[in-house]
């Protein structure tokens, strides 16, 4: 899933490639993927495109006349630009991963599309960002959040522990499942203790890994295409998706923790003092 730096990536982009140039064709391919219906997509023909944005990892697009068209891409949603895009008009398909093609006038433009069965992608076209319910939830952004607040936000989040809070998007907005390891990694803590009982010094390590590890990210993704953005992402990671593989810091070998759906990754040395946390899935099934 594109987290924060991905996405603000995107939005520059998508601003470099299309900003000022004018829509010419919005044809969606999956109507379960469009979550508004007023004003209707088909509003954005004739809209010059001001400019592309990000709230938490919703990516937002702003047109002239208060329009925009605001996406959340999910597990399996990306965008590609093609210099020319097909002229041929979208048959809309539940197999195909296409599920919006967004045309300008100088024949290029963006495709969006979502892998695998799991269809979340949404996509919403609205007169502000502030009418999607998901953007009015967010958190505040890692990059503006003070250690203050940031302390206050996870006392409130009580024992959860500190790898679900870090990836609410109430509790701070971008950061999702691979950039919560790596701060974690970053921070030396435990994905396991609980949020509201970091010491002085361990808030100000998650604060400071925040910032130093996103905006790492953004720096080796900015100025990419976004073909290129996964890959850097993957190989920018120090611990996340690297279960087996040395940790880049200590030389320890990487671990794993599995939940039905999801898994995360942690290195025994730098995060937990060298204690192997139990993987669920696996205890469950030994028991
Ligand atoms: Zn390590």
């Amino acid at each position: 899933m594109p987290e924060l730096p991905e996405v603000e990536s995107l939005a520059r982009f998508i601003t470099t490639q299309a900003g000022g140039q004018e829509v010419a064709r919005a044809e969606l391919a999956s109507f379960a993927a469009l979550k508004t219906f007023d004003p209707p997509l088909e509003a954005l023909r004739g809209q010059v495109l001001q400019g592309a944005g990000r709230r938490g990892k919703f990516l937002t697009l702003r047109f002239a006349d208060e329009l925009w068209l605001v996406l959340h891409l999910a597990r399996g949603g990306w965008l590609r630009w093609r210099d020319e895009l097909a002229t041929t008009r979208v048959k809309p398909s539940p197999k195909s991963p296409l599920a919006l093609r967004l045309g300008f006038t100088g024949g290029g433009g963006f495709e969006v599309t979502e892998a695998g069965t799991e269809k979340r992608l949404a996509l919403y076209v609205v007169r502000s960002p502030d009418d999607v319910a998901g953007v009015v939830r967010l958190g505040p952004d890692p990059f503006e959040v003070d250690v203050a607040s940031l302390g206050e936000r996870l006392i409130a989040a009580g024992a959860s522990p500190l790898k679900a809070v870090l990836a609410d998007q109430t509790v701070l907005a971008g950061v999702g499942n691979a950039y919560s390891d790596e701060v974690l990694h970053s921070a030396r803590l435990s994905p396991f203790k609980p949020a509201s009982k970091l010491s002085d010094d361990e808030l100000a390590r998650v604060h400071g890994a925040l910032r130093s590890v996103l905006e790492d990210a953004l720096q080796r993704s900015l100025g990419l295409p976004a073909a290129g953005l996964k890959a850097e992402k993957r190989e920018g990671l120090r611990v996340h998706g690297r279960a087996g593989l040395p940790c880049p810091v200590c030389g320890d070998t990487g671990r794993e923790v599995s939940y039905a759906t999801k898994a995360f990754q942690y290195c025994p040395t730098c995060q937990t003092g060298g204690k192997v946390l139990a993987d669920r899935r696996l205890s469950r099934l030994l028991r």
